[in-house]
């Protein structure tokens, strides 16, 4: 699906009233000019840490770098609020062992964080003899987000970040809510993780913004952003999102809407970190089984005979 940008048209900003072009956010029945829009989001990113007490001075903030333009735009977001919050921020990349394309990924990474002037951690899952493929009872996608999920709790803690930023967007919250009321559970993402035992607290400052948002943000800014598609790519896993965008074509501003209205109507449970309270028998880790993911995953890979280092997905 191509990306959906936000269109530009003659106008005036309802923001300066300057007349010059301006961006159509229909979401907000708002048109602004650009020097405004790259404002307006700063702002509203900076509202929604105030609101939900996520990050507060002095902290050691340690985003998750993909690439994508959701975590590019919150790079550059978070690293002008820090000056002005007074918090640090570093990035962490994950080099996903998906040969050429997760090289490819790294150089805009680099480029990314070098263009924004923040510390950048690169961390290799080959290093740990980990891939990113089909597991038994394991889709790659699966293996992916608990390999990075894993990683990341344990990268924050030796990083000694008290707060782990994640790009989760309005979108990726909706889809992961309506994939758990399918199936009768009835869990929302919740904007704010507290920090639990070893676990360091995670927040989502774009919970309330539009991908399109993020991607006009990058663009305006001239932020490189990575937009090859991953090699697991399904359409199957990601069709669900033209729904979503339907919706907003008929309503605008449903998605946001339906966003408040769900996390209204189906309160934090007490289960916040999803049951990682035991520790891993293997390495230590916070989990809910007696093996985590990461260790899991470890053994699967080595246990395997027909080994193949060269990745087969590309
Ligand atoms: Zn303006
Ligand atoms: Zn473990």
């Amino acid at each position: 699906m191509q990306e959906h940008e936000i269109d530009v048209v003659p106008g005036r900003c309802r923001i300066c009233g300057d007349s010059a072009p301006v961006l159509r956010l229909t979401e907000f029945n708002l048109k602004v000019c650009e020097p405004c829009f790259l404002r307006f989001l700063e702002r509203r990113v900076r509202r929604t840490i105030e609101k939900h007490g996520m990050i507060g001075e002095g902290d050691r903030v340690v985003l998750a770098l993909s690439g994508g333009k959701d975590s590019a735009a919150l790079l550059f977001a978070l690293r002008r609020l820090g000056v002005v919050m007074g918090f640090e921020l570093s990035a962490l990349h994950f080099h996903l062992n998906m040969g050429d394309y997760s090289d490819r990924n790294l150089v805009v990474v680099e480029d990314q964080a070098k263009a924004a002037g923040v510390p950048l951690e690169v961390k290799r899952i080959s290093d740990l003899g980990l891939q990113v493929r089909r597991v038994k009872g394991w889709h790659p996608c699966a293996v992916c987000g608990a390999i990075k999920r894993s990683l990341m709790n344990r990268e924050a803690k030796r990083l000694g970040a008290t707060v782990v930023a994640t790009a989760h967007t309005l979108e990726d919250v909706l889809l992961f809510t309506f994939k758990n009321l399918f199936s009768r559970k009835f869990y929302v993402p919740q904007p704010v993780l507290p920090a639990s035992g070893e676990l360091s607290r995670k927040v989502k400052p774009l919970i309330y913004n539009h991908e399109r948002m993020n991607l006009s943000y990058c663009r305006l800014k001239g932020v490189p952003v990575f937009e090859e598609r991953c090699p697991e790519w399904t359409p199957r896993g990601h069709s669900f999102k033209d729904v979503l965008e339907h919706m907003e074509e008929v309503m605008p501003s449903s998605k946001l809407r339906l966003l408040l209205s769900l996390q209204e109507a189906i309160p934090a449970g007490g289960d916040l970190h999803e049951g990682e309270h035991t520790a891993c028998e293997s390495c230590g880790e916070p989990t809910s089984q007696s093996l985590c993911a990461l260790c899991q995953l470890s053994n699967w890979f080595a246990r395997r005979t027909d080994h193949d280092d060269s990745y087969n997905g590309v």
